[in-house]
């Protein structure tokens, strides 16, 4: 997907729509009710959009695109950074260098002109319009050389990004998971009928509702979390502590703290600032499965300026970081 927003509408002459992309979203987006009929609601449904969050968007896009491969945060061992890539390729949000530039981007130009989906001037904007409209930055090499250099040269990044090659991993896994689903409807019930409707509910929740959830929370932590919030730093942006993005992103909307300190594995500075996705990588440094995990680190002229605006009131005697 090489779409590229120059800048925020306001400033903009209404840059082209990505067709193809625009018309995916709106097709999985349609789908969606699909999955809250009679036939096809089912509580199982619950907590395998939870997992599937979990895995797909928590371990995919945080952890693979986000905390490692845009701000090196931690390290694994090589199979399982590819798995944490191929998760995030399965969750549709484009490759993983387009991704990271795009990334990349916003932190030089944070709710500034060059930010490619600030929320500044239009919410929708910064959620997810930025996303279809086209943006002849990321389309040249350039742009990839300035941002992403450290990224081109793995060969397996730049084989998905070449020829949308992304998006063929990501309809792969659709068809692995819906024959998934179809095995276990005939393993599990003794009817056809059963079979094929247990086969269309694992599809609509294990992969439809699943992307569409990941899709929003992650639009969430550009568009909320640049507008609703507290603040523990006074950073040159609009970024916040939003604690509902963070409940939906396993971490991810304490996105004050991150742009304070963005290469810092762990996004939660105080004690009620859950973050399951760096819980989950202190796990596997525990077991020897992670290693260079970066520490909090708020730059001195933004440590200890002023206590929350809002939200609960700080940890007795604990600075953040
Ligand atoms: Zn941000
Ligand atoms: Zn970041």
């Amino acid at each position: 997907m090489s779409t590229v927003p120059a800048v925020a509408p306001a400033t903009t002459a209404k840059p082209p729509r990505i067709f193809w992309f625009f018309a995916v979203i709106v097709f999985v987006h349609l789908l969606v009710p699909l999955a809250f009929t009679p036939w096809t609601f089912v509580w199982w449904g619950v907590p395998a959009l939870i997992i599937g969050n979990f895995v797909f968007g928590s371990l995919g896009i945080n952890l693979g695109y986000h905390r490692m491969l845009t701000h090196s945060a931690a390290k694994f061992p090589k199979p399982l950074e590819r798995l944490w890539v191929i998760f995030g390729v399965c969750s549709l949000e484009g490759s993983p260098l387009w991704w990271v530039c795009t990334h990349r981007m916003h932190h030089q130009h944070s709710d500034d002109a060059g930010d490619p989906h600030s929320p500044k001037d239009d919410f929708y904007w910064g959620h997810m319009r930025w996303i279809y409209t086209a943006d002849p930055r990321r389309q040249s090499l350039e742009t990839y050389a300035k941002y992403v250099p450290d990224l081109m040269g793995d060969k397996f990044l730049r084989w998905l990004h070449r020829g949308e090659k992304w998006l063929f991993v990501w309809l792969a896994h659709v068809v692995l998971l819906t024959a998934a689903g179809f095995g276990l409807g005939f393993a599990l019930f003794d009817t056809t009928n059963d079979a094929l409707m247990f086969a269309a509910q694992w599809f609509l929740w294990v992969i439809v509702v699943r992307t569409v959830y990941v899709w929003h929370i992650t639009w969430f932590v550009n568009s909320a979390s640049h507008r609703w919030g507290y603040r523990n730093y006074e950073t040159n942006d609009r970024s916040t502590n939003n604690w509902w993005v963070a409940i939906l992103t396993n971490g991810e909307g304490w996105h004050n703290n991150h742009h304070a300190a963005p290469r810092a594995c762990s996004q939660g500075h105080r004690w009620w600032e859950v973050d399951l996705t760096f819980t989950f990588v202190r796990a596997l440094q525990v077991v020897g499965l992670a290693w260079d995990v970066a520490p909090v680190k708020v730059p001195a002229h933004l440590r200890d300026r002023k206590p929350p605006s809002e939200g609960p009131p700080p940890a007795e005697g604990a600075p953040p970081g």
